[in-house]
């Protein structure tokens, strides 16, 4: 069969790769410990759980208005005021079947062939390939290793053409656990109004900050600044509801009913249910957001001085998210790899961890690990990465 040029161009998820890979290995029945996970290891509140099946049992069981739930856009909007101050009309307001569809959505709604989207490196893989298909051309600024992964002004001006339409931010960001302060924000901010250039803003692990930082949302900087973005967020982090398939947008009322207008030809409306699950996330909070938050950050503190004491291995201290994103190319070095991948498929053979590599992110010197697991297999797998580098030392 001969398929549309549209899929095949598609690069698959390296970090579905590896998952599959260690699946493999743990089938033949190898300890194999994963450190690829994209999902917070908790069940979902159970508070939630029971909004959702009380809303079945009540019969809220068919089709809603495809931008989502009128009482869910209101929980999002109170959301938005308490946590950022920001107001934001029902208009303005899409919920949809998680924030990778949002996504999608978004970049369909937004682009025309051959417009460019800034993509600062390392990137969350989905950017490229969602903008890819909605026949854009992601135009990469490398997010420097000693500038903690973040872009400045003056690389992304640099980059913008006639043809850029939007950049992404992704604060704090997977893979890197980066985040951007009001000030760095405001920079960026301001060469995307000069240039008319809308602020994609990806939030999803807005509530997985650890140490004194605080998060904050470029369209909170100012009201020019939210005119000019559209936020993206979800439940799917925050509230450990990665399956639930549950996130939102919120930005200008005319890309947000474009967006609507797709929706109700692809998806129809996100699961009802989930969605009321989703009202019960944000309007009756019982402490577990927090909870989980400090747990990650708990992990966070006891791996990293572990991790950082490896032969060969640097890294940046995350300040959110639930990753950390080692440079490990002095210690695939150490290994005799000069490539990292190359490096990582050895220690997943030899050594049965799975780590995903940076290649994959726009980042080949790194791997990343992801820390929603629990302690005691990371200081597992950690003491096997020490063991396979120091082995061949
Ligand atoms: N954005 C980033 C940076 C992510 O890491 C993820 C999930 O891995 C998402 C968006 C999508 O989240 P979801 O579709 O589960 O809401």
């Amino acid at each position: 069969m001969k398929l549309a040029q549209r899929v095949s161009a598609l690069t698959p998820s390296t970090t579905l790769a590896i998952t599959a890979k260690a699946k493999e290995l743990k089938e033949q029945g190898h300890d194999v410990i994963g450190l690829g996970a994209g999902e917070p290891d908790f069940n979902t509140p159970q508070y939630i759980i029971d909004a959702a099946v009380r809303s079945m049992e009540e019969g809220h069981t068919k089709y809603t208005p495809s931008g989502g739930l009128p009482a869910l856009k209101k929980a999002v909007i109170e959301k938005f005021k308490e946590d950022q101050g920001l107001d934001y009309a029902p208009s303005e307001i899409i919920v949809g079947t998680g924030a990778k569809h949002i996504l999608y959505t978004l970049f369909q709604a937004l682009l025309d062939e051959a417009d460019e989207v800034i993509i600062p490196t390392p990137y969350w893989v989905s950017y490229p390939e969602q903008v890819k298909l909605a026949g854009g051309e992601p135009v990469y600024v490398e997010g420097l290793e000693s500038n903690d992964f973040k872009i400045t002004a003056e690389q992304l001006e640099a980059v913008i053409t006639p043809k850029t339409k939007a950049v992404i931010i992704n604060s704090p960001s997977n893979p890197t656990g980066s985040l951007y302060s009001k000030e760095e924000l405001k920079q960026l901010g301001d060469v995307c109004l000069k240039h008319d250039i809308l602020i994609v803003s990806d939030e999803i692990y807005e509530k997985l900050v650890y140490g004194e930082v605080t998060h904050t949302s470029i369209a909170e900087v100012s009201d020019e600044f939210k005119r000019q973005t559209v936020v993206v967020n979800g439940v799917s982090k925050s509230h450990s509801m990665t399956g639930w398939r549950i996130g939102y947008a919120a930005g200008p009322a005319e890309l947000i009913k474009a967006m609507t207008n797709l929706a109700s030809h692809s998806t129809s409306n996100p699961t009802t249910s989930a969605q009321y699950g989703a009202i019960a996330a944000y309007t009756e909070d019982d402490g577990s957001v927090e909870v989980m938050r400090s747990a990650f950050e708990d992990r966070l503190n006891k791996v990293y001085v572990k991790l950082v004491a490896i032969p060969g291995v640097s890294c940046v201290k995350p300040k959110g998210a639930f990753y950390l994103f080692p440079n490990v190319s002095e210690a695939a070095k150490l290994n005799g790899y000069d490539d990292v991948d190359k490096w990582v498929e050895a220690l997943l053979a030899e050594e049965k961890v799975a780590l995903v590599p940076g290649s994959g992110f726009g980042a080949p010197h790194n791997v990343r690990l992801s820390y929603a697991t629990s302690l005691e297999a990371l200081e597992e797998a950690l003491i096997r990465i020490e063991r396979f580098v120091r082995a061949k030392t």
